[in-house]
């Protein structure tokens, strides 16, 4: 451990320390934020109200949406001469949602991804390559300050470019990689093509994160790479990645709870559920200057354990996120998680973990299609066989979704391949 006086902390001492920084920061929004004086104002509700950390439920909610409406710099609590970086998230309609950083918050961050590079075996003597995005995106820049922290090399090679990937890897003999799980996949599938052998070379271990991933793809990478691959979470506007990550237990992500208090809660009724119970995950920031948020809404499914971890860890763990709350299809009435299809997919061994799924609308009725690649062998088996692997799956598909949906095997190496996050669904239906 990075830090063992606070991730080996009792659950006492450390409810202690989040309640004297949740304070702080209720009080910091209260008097910087307009939005959130509003907020308070309007439900009756004032800062000296927060008198024990049970009394987190009180605070009001924050959507993304809120950030939209105070673009750009509406909901930072600090002045701007006193923010030292901004990053904003890729936004795939209209204004991006920005965020901010004091020069406290950046070095925060930076310790908190050193703690998380540690998670990964990691120390002074490792050479990390960044694979995420550099730019607006904060995976990039994130990853690399937290590698800096630890004392690490760093290649800041970003996403992309993967030949070149390939090479430095083995040139600089990079033991750590950093980037996401798709990228991972196609990295090792690229290094097989090109007879590269990367589960005899430095390479050790993976911090994997920014998309959704199952415990299947986790076994190819860590076959293909001859790595243990760790999951790691995070959201721009609670921080950028690091907000949670595994240990070497991978069993479940330690949310860093000395800057970070989740909830999960009923995305229908937003009421607070206890550990064990599958909802939506709320992140309250507890040492943030430039943009604090007070209980954000993540959209991401997931649950939250307090057994405690074989690693020696007191951090409640989150499981792997499960989907989003506005991810979620609607074909033909039905609701369809992307996810629960794809766990079909990587279950049934006979397909490889990467695929699309394309819904469209004609006449008025909707349909599914499942695209999916075959293993090189298997494409050239007989016809037969493959008509067997899509009638099961088509079998099975309906029987979990409870709709039909038409199957596509196609070639290996055919489904566009994605340098940061993977593309899972065309909804042509939008447009
Ligand atoms: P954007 O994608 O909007 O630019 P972010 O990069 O902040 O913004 O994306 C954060 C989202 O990415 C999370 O809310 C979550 O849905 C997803 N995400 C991040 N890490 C993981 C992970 N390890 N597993 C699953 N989903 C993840
Ligand atoms: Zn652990």
């Amino acid at each position: 451990m990075l830090h063992p006086e606070i991730e080996g902390m009792s659950r006492e001492e450390l409810r202690k320390l989040q309640y004297e920084r949740l304070i702080k920061t209720v009080n910091r929004c209260y008097e910087n934020v307009p939005f959130y004086k509003a907020k308070f104002k309007e439900m009756g509700l004032e800062p000296g109200d927060i008198k024990s950390l049970d009394d987190l439920k009180l605070l009001p909610f924050t959507v993304k949406q809120d950030l939209r409406d105070n673009y750009p710099f509406g909901l930072f609590a600090a002045p701007r001469e006193d923010v030292v970086r901004v990053h904003a998230s890729s936004g795939t309609t209209g204004k991006p949602t920005v965020v901010g950083y004091t020069q406290n918050d950046i070095n925060s961050w930076a310790d908190l991804i050193a703690r998380c590079i540690a998670m990964a075996g990691g120390d002074k003597d490792d050479v990390v390559q960044v694979g995420y995005g550099y730019g607006l995106f904060t995976g990039g820049l994130g990853v690399h300050y937290g590698a800096e922290r630890l004392g690490a090399t760093v290649i800041p090679i970003s996403g992309g470019n993967t030949s070149r990937q390939l090479m430095l890897m083995q040139d600089f003999a990079t033991t750590i990689l950093c980037c996401t799980p798709s990228y991972a996949l196609f990295l090792s599938e690229e290094a097989r093509e090109e007879g590269i052998d990367l589960v005899n070379s430095k390479l050790k271990a993976g911090i994997f994160g920014a998309e959704p991933w199952s415990e299947n793809m986790r076994k190819e990478i860590e076959n293909n790479m001859g790595i243990k691959a760790l999951n790691i979470y995070g959201l721009s506007e609670v921080m950028g990645p690091g907000v949670s990550m595994e240990c070497e237990c991978q069993s479940g992500m330690h949310v860093m709870e000395d800057y970070f208090i989740p909830e999960i809660i009923d995305p229908e009724t937003g009421e607070q559920l206890p550990y064990g119970s599958k909802g939506e995950l709320v992140f309250t920031t507890i040492t943030k200057e430039a943009f604090p948020l007070l209980r954000y809404r993540t959209r991401d499914i997931s649950v939250l354990r307090e057994e405690k971890c074989e690693c020696g860890r007191t951090f409640v763990r989150m499981d792997r996120v499960m989907g989003r709350t506005d991810d979620m299809l609607i074909i033909r009435g039905v609701n369809v998680f992307p996810s629960q299809i794809e766990s079909v997919l990587l279950e049934n061994g006979d397909t490889e973990p990467h695929y699309l799924l394309v819904v469209d609308r004609k006449d008025n009725l909707d349909s599914l299609e499942v695209l999916v690649e075959v293993s090189d062998k298997m494409f050239s088996d007989e016809v037969r066989k493959l008509e067997e692997v899509e009638k099961k799956l088509r079998h099975e598909i309906a029987s979990v979704l409870g709709i039909s949906a038409k199957i596509k095997l196609v070639e290996p190496k055919t489904i566009p391949r994605s340098e940061g996050k993977a593309t899972r669904v065309i909804d042509k239906r939008k447009l």
